[in-house]
């Protein structure tokens, strides 16, 4: 745990969220400024602080977040496609620093993004 992270506090439960999905390796929740009907951030329980800092050694840890997201994205009915997103850094937009995936869907994506 990162005490100073966000995210490192919510699954501390100190900050409180819907955690719509949760298994030994992570947890989804809703992003409090949802950019799609459905917007869920997947993330670890392990603080990593973003997939720039991802190594090897995360392998195993990296697919299963791939994977959970995939399932909640079929348990969110889903079935018309959706977007997983990693900002990574400041070009990439990230604002918090514990790594996550970004599951958007119900509506139609652009591309590129912005
Ligand atoms: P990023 O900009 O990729 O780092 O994503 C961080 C996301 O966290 C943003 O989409 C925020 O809306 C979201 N967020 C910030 N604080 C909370 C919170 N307390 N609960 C849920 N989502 C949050
Ligand atoms: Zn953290």
């Amino acid at each position: 745990m990162n005490t100073d992270c966000l995210f490192c506090k919510i699954l501390a439960g100190e900050i409180p969220a819907n955690r719509v999905y949760e298994d030994e390796f992570c947890i989804a929740f809703p992003d409090i400024n949802p950019q799609a009907p459905t917007h869920l951030l997947v993330i670890p329980k392990e603080h990593i602080a973003s997939q720039a800092k991802a190594v090897a050694d995360h392998k195993s840890l990296l697919g299963h977040l791939m994977a959970a997201t995939a399932n909640l994205a079929r348990s969110q009915k889903l079935e018309k496609g959706y977007r997983v997103v990693i900002n990574t850094g400041d070009d990439g937009g990230q604002t918090v620093q514990h790594l996550h995936l970004h599951l958007l869907g119900g509506r139609h994506m652009k591309w590129p993004p912005g």
